[in-house]
């Protein structure tokens, strides 16, 4: 009995050592940081008007980006900017919404944080986020922050990742918070349960490549920072693959078939992340068009 009480024990500690939430800071430019722990890509803004976060991991991390946040010289968090409802960038909500920060997202991201959520895909449900979550302040379009002596801009991009995802631009610094809809070197996450779609995917990536120039810094959902080149390679994988995946699809094709075939070899890492081929292929055959 002692000897099993010691091998639970060890196994809770090694468990906890593996699990240890720490948050890597990186200095982007003019007070702006990227912040990494295990989920998404979190930005801050820090200056005279307090910290700005966007997104804000998972809720385990949040303890470590506080401390990030003091290690910086600041107290807590004034602003969250949400760039969509998912956990592993909504996470925090909770704990710094009771804590006082003011909570920013599009209108469906509040819709969803405050309704049981059916991932079909992965066979999971998730249960309403308590209120402390749920952003204060919504908008259906767009929104403007002043904050830190630069303008943020947070824009709606539809039908995207989901049906709530905002990208947030440092208009003065040039850097830009992409959110999920940008996964480097990687094929994205489509959450077609969370009125998400390939199509409106695609439209987004093209647009935002029609807003960014050679020296904006782009912030993605997942991988480090990057910049023009990095989304336009990106931008001609999203429409090489899945111009190729409709053509064998209008051939008559059926998924099993397109996977069997599957993508270009030069596409062959891009699956190597989360998304793998079989399932990227997937996406663009069950996607609403
Ligand atoms: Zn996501």
């Amino acid at each position: 009995m002692i000897f099993r009480t010691l091998i639970l024990l060890m196994v809770a500690v090694a468990a906890h050592g593996q699990d240890t939430p720490t948050v890597t800071t990186t200095p982007i430019k003019d007070g702006l940081y990227l912040l990494q722990g295990r989920g998404g890509n979190v930005m801050a803004s820090t200056g005279s008007d307090g910290v700005l976060l966007v997104d804000d991991d998972y809720p385990q991390y949040q303890p470590a980006y506080l401390e990030a946040v003091q290690a910086l010289g600041y107290d807590g968090v004034r602003f969250i900017i949400n760039t969509h409802w998912h956990g592993d960038h909504a996470g925090g909500n909770a704990a710094w919404g009771e804590s006082g920060s003011v909570i920013l997202a599009h209108d469906n991201v509040r819709q969803r944080l405050s309704t049981r959520q059916d991932m079909k895909l992965f066979k999971r449900v998730v249960e309403p986020a308590p209120r402390s979550a749920w952003p204060l302040v919504t908008y259906e379009d767009s929104l403007a922050l002043h904050v830190n002596g630069e303008t943020v801009e947070v824009k709606h991009y539809p039908q995207g990742h989901t049906d709530g995802d905002s990208m947030v631009f440092f208009v003065r610094s040039n850097v830009v918070h992409a959110g999920d809809h940008f996964f480097k070197d990687s094929f994205p996450f489509v959450d077609m349960d969370s009125g998400g779609s390939v199509g409106g995917f695609v439209e987004n990536i093209a647009v935002l490549l029609q807003t960014v120039d050679d020296e904006t810094v782009i912030v993605p959902g997942h991988g480090g920072l990057a910049n023009r080149a990095d989304l336009e390679r990106y931008h001609q994988m999203l429409v090489e693959t899945r111009d190729a995946v409709q053509t064998m699809q209008a051939q008559g094709m059926d998924l099993e078939a397109i996977q069997a075939v599957g993508l270009d070899a030069r596409w062959e890492s891009w699956g190597s992340g989360f998304i793998d081929t079989d399932r990227w292929i997937s996406f663009i055959v069950t996607s609403p068009r």
